[in-house]
């Protein structure tokens, strides 16, 4: 079974835990705060290989979990970090976020993507020491990795693509033109997954193409195998429509060219305004008294396709066929790589949801993304940056939520590196 599309969870690592420690040492009386930070959780990364042609490895296996970060230890001994979990994907695969259906990132690179990104580690009680508090006797926890349920779709990267009905001679054309070696048979729906082969037609000139399950009626509309195929043409920049025109099937050539036409509209309009080029093919088993050729070029002249006589089987005519191909690849645009449409929501400055407050006697520890990035842009000697600072935590509730929780004149407020006292 070809596995073209699938549905996977991933989970990056939990950060550790900050360690709550003292030294402690012969004839030293008091030894200070000396818990180490957590070690940070692993990520989940994505990776092209391109021995990959199918996403049948993510068949049986759908969580994907990155190895948690180690926790801080005495001693100012940092957790051990998570490893990462690199996920390998064939070429052409395009993530989607299962829930909006949109784009997160076209694996066509070879850069790699960080799909979850692991937790942070959490502070060591050494962070919260301060000259009034020199005993700290808590640390932060660490954070949870992210996680996400995300839909993985093989569109293959090939700039031309192999279109027609079952049996007239796609795999033979490609196996003949390319070092792919697809299966042949006499029968219909030899091809269960696609086959890729570059072609090499000149020095420096060479094109991929595709070769995929055949197109039948009603596949469109999901009837057989041919619908969740077509998926993988999308991309093509070109496209050859095989026709067997010896009627070597008692099919009819123009009636069969029309109906793959209109499979190809019904799936995608966009797909079928691809520029095609059509192959007359088993011209070897014509019948001299046979007028289907010609029918045939008639009506896709008339449809403004250009198309070529040839027998894959024999090798007549395909060298030229793939010469025209790469000539008019060379006009045509690149290949499509899909723009990433999900935005991660971002954290909304100061959300007051997105703030972490923490109760340790009469100190409260106060931590959140937005805070930790407002904290980098505040200049601390400067009055007005530090204005702004505390308009900012105005405003973006953390009072109004440290009072209802009870915090009281005199109490601690700690900041990441900053530490103020709270009075109303
Ligand atoms: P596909 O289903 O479109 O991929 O078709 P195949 O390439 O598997 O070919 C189907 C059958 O047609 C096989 O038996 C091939 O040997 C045969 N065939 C393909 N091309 C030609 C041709 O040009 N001439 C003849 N006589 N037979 C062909
Ligand atoms: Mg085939």
């Amino acid at each position: 079974m070809f596995v073209d599309k699938v549905k996977i969870l991933v989970s990056a690592g939990k950060g550790g835990n900050g360690a709550v420690a003292f030294h402690r040492e012969k004839y030293v009386a008091a030894g200070g705060p000396d818990g180490g930070d957590g070690g940070h959780g692993g990520s989940v990364i994505l990776q092209v290989n391109d021995h990959m042609t199918t996403l049948m490895d993510f068949r049986y296996r759908r969580k994907y979990v990155a190895a948690s970060g180690g926790d801080g230890q005495g001693g100012l001994r940092t957790g051990k970090r998570g490893e990462n979990l690199v996920i390998q994907v064939p070429r052409g695969t395009v993530v989607r976020d299962a829930e909006t259906q949109q784009i997160i990132v076209d694996m066509s690179g070879d850069e790699p993507f960080v799909l979850a990104k692991g937790g942070r580690g959490g502070w060591g009680n050494k962070h919260f020491a301060t000259p009034t508090r020199q005993l700290p006797r808590f640390a932060k926890a660490g954070l949870p990795g992210e996680s996400r349920e995300v839909i993985l779709e093989l569109k293959l990267l090939a700039d031309v693509g192999l279109v027609g009905f079952p049996n007239v001679g796609k795999s033979t054309l490609l196996s003949v033109t390319s070092n792919a070696r697809p299966k042949i048979a006499n029968y219909h729906f030899t091809t269960l997954f696609p086959n890729l082969g570059v072609i090499y037609v000149d020095e420096g000139v060479s094109f991929v193409m595709a070769d995929i399950p055949g197109i039948i009626e009603g596949a469109a509309e999901g009837a057989g195998l041919g619908h969740d195929f077509l998926r993988h043409i999308d991309r093509c920049r070109l496209l050859v429509h095989v026709v067997d025109v010896s009627g070597s099937e008692g099919r009819d050539p123009v009636e069969d060219f029309d109906k793959i036409c209109q499979e190809l509209k019904a799936y995608s309009v966009d797909l079928s305004g691809r520029p095609m080029i059509v192959a007359a093919n088993k011209c070897d088993l014509l019948a001299p008294e046979s007028d289907n050729l010609q029918r045939l070029r008639a009506h896709v002249a008339a449809l403004g396709c250009p198309l070529y006589e040839i027998s894959a089987a024999t090798t007549m005519g395909t060298r030229h066929l793939m010469q025209v191909v790469a000539q008019q690849l060379e006009t045509l645009p690149p290949i499509t790589v899909y723009q990433p449409e999900y935005i991660k929501p971002l954290v909304q400055a100061g959300d007051p949801a997105e703030l972490e407050i923490d109760r340790y006697g009469d100190t409260w520890v106060v931590s959140g993304q937005w805070l930790e990035r407002l904290l980098a842009d505040i200049n601390f000697a400067d009055f007005e940056s530090r204005n702004y600072f505390d308009r900012q935590l105005h405003r973006c509730g953390l009072f109004r939520r440290l009072e209802e929780m009870g915090i009281r004149d005199g109490d601690t407020v700690s900041v990441y590196d900053w530490e103020f006292t709270y009075e109303k």
